[in-house]
């Protein structure tokens, strides 16, 4: 029998029962969870006994949306996609290590160029690198000229699916598909469609019989509901919908990936597209629309994931975002972890149940007091391996063993 470890705390929030358990500790094995609990009924005699002292433990956080090499802060995001591999590959290092930093212990990868989503993906597994285990799209499909197509658009049904196929032969995950304009580009639409429904039917179709989900970013207008209506998994973003909207996703259970930190935070696109008017405009007017619909989209009930979209370290702005907008901070944590794993649909991760994978992220305070505690992390477990330390020291986690599917 391989050896138990008992994580001692002095609460865990476990993504399955409501509230904080007081006096509770992770028993772990094999890399999973095996009980939570207070150690005399979770730390059977004979398991190692770590304590981890004045800290509460929550699963580790899934980053629903982001990219591995872009920071937005340096502004015209479709120019850094268009940099050399090397260069976006040194900059993807640090961006994943200080995902990791900041608790992210899974991350849904939205659109690299080069495959540098699925080299990077089999580099954390190997345990080369430091980062989260990682789930990719490989290139983002968008018709030529539009937002997203920054390495040649994607035009008509044949050429849709021709790419959907290209990118699961890479080893993509899921799809991800740019039915509207974007925030930080200019001379794009937020509401109108770049697809027709007949074209997003054929990727929605080419994907599932690949066994893999569709993806949308859109804001607003005929790309959300054509999207939401065509099956799309989840509409990413989405800082323009109006009732309508809402009303197509709620009856097509489509999911809401919101990514408001690149939007509020001031080192976002703000920071980044400064000397572009058009696009201030862009950021002015979403801004005030996401305000505006906050109260509706809580109201709808279209369950939520949440991503940094490349605000790379700033995961927990992402959950204090949804508090300071009306959600609980229990609502805020469940949408940084065990939705992003329902969304995704890996059942292995995002909770600390029995046989999940023992990833969690230890805190100085309690986050069901005073949400801002997610962005003070004093340690970072995957799979039962510390991967930063007190001291913010980052390290790989141990190579995945290779006859068993990171997520099966
Ligand atoms: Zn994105």
């Amino acid at each position: 029998m391989t050896d138990s470890t008992f994580y001692r705390a002095v609460g865990v929030f476990d993504a399955v029962r409501p509230g904080m358990r007081a006096g509770a500790g992770i028993l772990v094995r094999d890399g999973r969870v095996v009980a939570v609990g207070p150690p005399e009924e979770a730390c059977p005699p004979g398991a190692t006994r770590v304590d981890l002292g004045e800290v509460y433990l929550v699963p580790g956080f899934v980053d629903a949306h982001t990219h591995v090499t872009i920071r937005p802060g340096d502004g015209d995001q479709h120019g850094q996609l268009q940099q050399p591999a090397a260069w976006q590959t040194v900059r993807g290092v640090d961006n994943l290590r200080r995902m990791l930093l900041s608790g992210v212990t899974t991350a849904r990868i939205m659109t690299e160029e080069h495959d540098i989503d699925v080299h990077f993906k089999a580099a954390v597994r190997a345990g080369e690198v430091a980062g989260p285990a990682l789930r990719v799209a490989g290139r983002g499909l968008s018709p030529t000229g539009k937002h997203g197509s920054a390495a040649g658009g994607v035009d008509g049904p044949d050429a849709a699916r021709e790419a959907v196929r290209t990118n699961a032969a890479k080893g993509a995950d899921h799809i991800k598909i740019f039915t509207t304009g974007g925030v930080s580009s200019t001379d794009t639409s937020l509401a109108e469609s770049n697809y027709s429904a007949e074209d997003i039917a054929a990727i929605v179709f080419a994907a599932a019989e690949l066994g893999l989900m569709v993806s949308a970013h859109a804001h607003g207008g005929a790309g959300v509901d054509l999207a939401a209506a065509g099956g799309v998994r989840s509409i990413e973003h989405g800082a323009l919908l109006t009732e309508q909207n809402l009303d197509t996703m709620t009856r097509h259970g489509t999911w809401l990936v919101l990514t408001n930190t690149i939007l509020f935070h001031p080192t976002g696109i703000e920071q980044g597209d400064a000397s572009e008017p058009a696009i201030l405009a862009k950021v002015r007017q979403a801004r005030a629309a996401m305000e505006a619909s906050a109260d509706r989209v809580r109201a709808a009930g279209v369950p939520i994931a949440l991503g940094t979209d490349s605000m790379h370290g700033l995961f927990g702005y992402e959950m204090q975002w949804l508090v300071e907008h009306g959600w609980s901070p229990e609502e805020a944590l469940l949408a940084g972890t065990v939705r992003g794993a329902d969304l995704m649909d890996v059942q292995d991760i995002g909770a600390l149940a029995p046989g999940r994978r023992a990833d969690f992220v230890a805190l100085l305070r309690n986050p069901l007091t005073d949400i801002g505690a997610v962005r003070e992390v004093a340690g970072v477990f995957r799979s039962g391996n510390q991967v930063v330390d007190a001291n913010g020291y980052t390290r790989p986690a141990p190579p995945a063993p290779t006859h068993r599917e990171e997520h099966p």
